[in-house]
């Protein structure tokens, strides 16, 4: 997918040095939880090559966990804009992501495909991309991400519909536990025209492709 344009009053504010991130723990309790995890594993963490890892892993984690910090409706509220006449669907397909699960926090990798039919507000497609990664950078089931990006559009727009497919494989499932690879699970999430009226969910679905045939 084309970067999402970069939109200077949504970037989100960068946590101070030793600031909490969003919840209550501090940097240093972060910190000092990596340390804890190393020694449970049989690492020294005072050994040179790890000194420095407490901090990276929670620099990372600022990073790949920053969706707290961000409201996706405030987002759309914001941006969306009044437009009378365009009513065909709009499609963004293939949204890559990247998310966590919450039961191993081990990344799940795949792609959103999201869709809606205006009643009489519109949104800039780069927006959408941004619903999918904010709800992706948290703590994550599948079909919570699934549920949360549709609702979200659902209730901020008040179109005619949306569909959410996603297509994602789980670390959990394919690096450890059961060892699986290439498996990918599917969700989707249809509200409105698409859920009643099946021409429209088959258009959706042609121009997206069957995520069950694709690559992902
Ligand atoms: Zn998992």
């Amino acid at each position: 997918m084309t970067k999402p344009e970069t939109d200077t009053e949504l970037t989100p504010k960068e946590p101070l040095q030793g600031e909490a991130h969003g919840g209550t723990a501090t940097r240093e309790q972060a910190e000092a939880a990596v340390r804890t995890l190393m020694e449970w594993i049989g690492e020294n963490p005072n050994r040179e090559g790890l000194l420095g890892t407490p901090g990276r892993v929670a620099r990372a984690y600022q990073e790949l966990f920053s969706g707290y910090n961000e409201d996706p409706k405030e987002i759309l509220r914001r941006t969306f804009e009044e437009v009378e006449g365009y009513d065909e669907m709009v499609v963004l397909r293939d949204i890559r992501f990247e998310s966590h699960c919450e039961h191993h926090i081990l990344p799940i990798i795949g792609r959103a495909h999201v869709a809606y039919l205006p009643s009489h507000r519109v949104i800039g497609i780069s927006k959408l991309a941004r619903i999918v990664d904010i709800y992706a950078r948290r703590l994550q089931i599948q079909e919570k991400l699934t549920v949360q990006i549709a609702d979200t559009i659902d209730e901020v727009l008040r179109p005619k519909g949306v569909a959410v497919v996603v297509q994602a494989s789980h670390e959990c499932m394919t690096t450890r536990g059961v060892h699986k690879s290439g498996v990918s699970m599917v969700t989707s999430r249809m509200t409105g025209d698409f859920r009643s009226d099946a021409s429209t969910r088959r258009e959706f679905l042609n121009i997206i492709g069957n995520p069950a045939t694709r690559d992902m």
